[in-house]
C-alpha cells in the first residue's frame, strides 16, 4: 500500500523556525566528516521532523536535511518504498515517542 502526500504537508513556513536560519545554508551541502559535524546543529532544531520529511517526500538528493545526510535518507527511502506521505509518518513516530503506545514503529 502507498500513502500518498496531501495539502496538509504542504506548507513549508517551518523554514524559517530552523535551528539554521541564521547559517549559510552552504554549511548544509557538504561532504564527508563536514556532514557529520553540521548534523550536530539538527539535533535540537525544533523543526527537524518537518525538515526531514520535506527532504524525504521531495526525493532531495543533496545536502543535510532533519539530521540526516543523502547517504543516510537513500537507505530509509529503499527499506520503505511503501511510503508515500514522510510527513505522516514522522509526525506519528514523534507521537509515539512523546505518548508510548501510539505512534508507529520506523525500522
Ligand atoms: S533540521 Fe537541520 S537542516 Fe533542517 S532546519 Fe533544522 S537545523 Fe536546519
Amino acid at each position: 500500500m502507498t500513502i500518498q502526500a496531501d495539502a496538509r504537508h504542504q506548507d513549508q513556513s517551518w523554514t524559517t523556525r530552523g535551528a539554521c536560519v541564521t547559517m549559510d545554508p552552504d554549511c548544509f551541502f557538504v561532504q564527508g566528516a563536514e556532514q557529520h559535524a553540521v548534523k550536530t546543529t539538527c539535533l535540537g532544531c525544533p523543526v527537524k521532523t518537518e525538515c526531514l520529511a520535506d527532504a524525504l517526500d521531495n526525493r532531495i538528493d543533496f545536502g543535510v536535511w532533519g539530521g540526516m545526510t543523502e547517504r543516510e535518507r537513500r537507505r530509509l527511502l529503499r527499506r520503505h518504498p511503501e511510503v508515500g506521505d514522510w510527513a505522516a509518518v514522522l509526525e506519528n513516530y514523534r507521537r509515539g515517542q512523546e505518548e508510548p503506545g501510539r505512534g508507529a514503529e520506523i525500522a
